[in-house]
């Protein structure tokens, strides 16, 4: 026999109380009204304690933003009360700057208790300002320079490419550590393109990862551009990052041999000997790095049929554009070669080479 609850008198079941009211005196969650979404009209962050954080959107509906500055909000200011708890939302209501959303928390107030449902009705207030970060970056404060080269030729379509993505990368790593990490690009000339930065380290950050990805040359100048409080100077820096002369696909001598760029990497550079076919890895702190020399750009690669293997040492071609054809020497490169595939080869100081058959491939794709 139950006990009756001494709350309401039905049979008791818990600590003296009916189901209902044990958990109506052990809520599942503990939500205030109303709440205050600040967010930022430009880039739609929210205002937290100590700063801001980036929304990340999947889609763009423009209703996705307030869903996620809603989801933020809640994170931060439901407070769970008891560990397994499933919290949901709608919203039920909008009228200008004010949102009304029902809050609804699923759940075990006790172990030996059925789950049930509760729900909180709770006004949202928002209010648009703009944020540290995009103030800044309207304002054009930088505080450094960051200026893309390379050496003796243009900056390609996909190195830039690449460059912005991984600005774009590092900004996003930064933001919410550091509210400057921001870069604008600004002036794109033939020669290569600029960044103003936030901040002197996201441009160091973002230096190092070019750097050390192109192997690329790094220069740094500081400009006097005012001072400080108290007389001390202060600076901006400008950081030249200059990319080598030759990309992977073009030809160079690496300690007096002819051979091809076949990648670029934070590894280093690989390069295919065109004598011997050998492959090896060269950096910057290699002694043989200061022995390179660029040859020729990768547009000097021909097309061939292969007419015949010669009785010996030598391969007769087909120029596929002008049908002459010519006798070349044998190169563990042409080994494989079968009378009429398609090959390649390239003409460096007067000498026809064998590419490797990856060349003939990448080719085909551009
Ligand atoms: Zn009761
Ligand atoms: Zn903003």
């Amino acid at each position: 026999m139950n006990a009756p609850c001494y709350l309401c008198g039905k049979d008791a079941v818990l600590d003296g109380l009916c189901a209902e009211c044990y958990n109506r005196e052990h809520p599942l969650i503990r939500v205030s009204s109303p709440l205050e979404i600040i967010a930022c009209k430009r880039c739609g962050s929210v205002k937290i304690p100590g700063g801001w954080r980036t929304i990340p959107l999947s889609s763009s509906e423009s209703d996705e933003l307030m869903l996620r500055q809603i989801d933020n909000l809640l994170s931060r200011e439901v407070e769970r009360l008891t560990d397994d708890v499933e919290i949901t939302y709608n919203v039920e209501n909008r009228l200008d700057r004010v949102l009304y959303i029902r809050v609804k928390a699923a759940g075990r107030s006790h172990t030996s208790l059925e789950p049930h449902t509760e729900e909180y009705p709770v006004e949202v207030r928002l209010s648009y300002v703009t944020c540290d970060t995009c103030g800044m970056m309207s304002g054009g404060y930088h505080e450094a320079i960051l200026q893309i080269r390379a050496d003796g030729r243009e900056v390609t379509d996909v190195e830039e490419e690449e460059i912005l993505s991984i600005v774009t990368q590092i900004a996003e790593k930064e933001y919410g550590k550091d509210a400057k990490a921001f870069a604008t690009e600004s002036k794109r000339t033939k020669i290569g393109f600029d960044f103003k930065m936030g901040s002197d380290h996201m441009a160091r950050l973002v230096a190092d990862e070019l750097q050390s990805r192109y192997l690329a040359d790094r220069k740094e100048n500081y400009k006097l551009i005012g001072q400080e409080h108290g007389g001390k100077g202060k600076y901006r820096v400008t950081i030249l990052i200059r990319l080598p002369r030759w990309v992977a696909g073009d030809f160079v001598r690496v300690a007096g041999r002819p051979c091809q760029v076949i990648s670029i990497n934070r590894n280093g550079m690989t390069c295919q000997d065109l004598t011997d076919g050998q492959k090896s890895t060269i950096n910057p702190k290699s002694s043989k790095w200061r022995t390179l020399e660029f040859l020729a750009s990768q547009s000097v690669k021909r097309e061939y049929m292969v007419l015949s293997r010669g009785y010996g040492q030598s391969v007769q071609l087909m120029d596929a554009k002008t049908f002459t054809t010519v006798d070349v020497v044998e190169t563990p490169l042409s080994s494989e070669w079968r009378s009429g595939s398609r090959v390649f080869l390239a003409e460096i100081d007067g000498v026809l080479y064998p590419l490797p058959e990856s060349a003939a491939l990448e080719s085909d794709a551009v």
